[in-house]
């Protein structure tokens, strides 16, 4: 299943347009602007998600996270952050990303979360799995977090 991660990129990446580019650990604090980004979160264990009052189970597989950052550091350090093994948890996305054997990410200047979100849902890739998973504060998403179809 590892050696998916070039296709549910391919596949992300053809939902999202060549606007996005891929950042990966190395070069991700090189996007220092106001983004949004899909990561790509690679899940080898079942996790037991819980966001407000509700919970919810993932299978193992892979599974794309939504996010805009528009602080300091810009994308770039968000994703940083994203990928970081040793943060302190904050958002319900980082239980995710603490648990996942790989992370990858897209990013754009110009884009919101929830155009990212409608690209990936609609590109038939990727399906809509927790209703409000990251999107508490959203109103025109189901979540935020798409699971690939592989
Ligand atoms: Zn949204």
């Amino acid at each position: 299943m590892e050696g998916l991660i070039d296709c549910v990129t391919d596949d992300a990446q053809a939902a999202l347009g060549d606007d996005f580019v891929r950042v990966g650990s190395g070069s991700s604090r090189e996007m220092r602007q106001p983004g949004s980004y899909a990561l790509l979160i690679r899940l080898n264990e079942p996790q037991l998600v819980r966001f407000g009052k509700k919970q919810g189970h993932l299978a193992a597989g892979w599974y794309a996270y939504c996010g805009s950052a528009k602080g300091p550091g810009g994308v770039g350090a968000r994703i940083a952050r994203h990928l970081s093994a040793t943060k302190k948890p904050h958002w319900h996305v980082d239980r995710l990303t603490l648990a996942a054997s790989k992370i990858e990410a897209l990013a754009a200047a110009d884009a919101c979360e929830c155009e990212i979100a409608a690209c990936l849902n609609a590109s038939g890739s990727f399906e809509h799995i927790l209703p409000g998973f990251g999107s508490s504060d959203c109103r025109s998403c189901s979540s935020h977090l798409l699971a690939w179809r592989g």
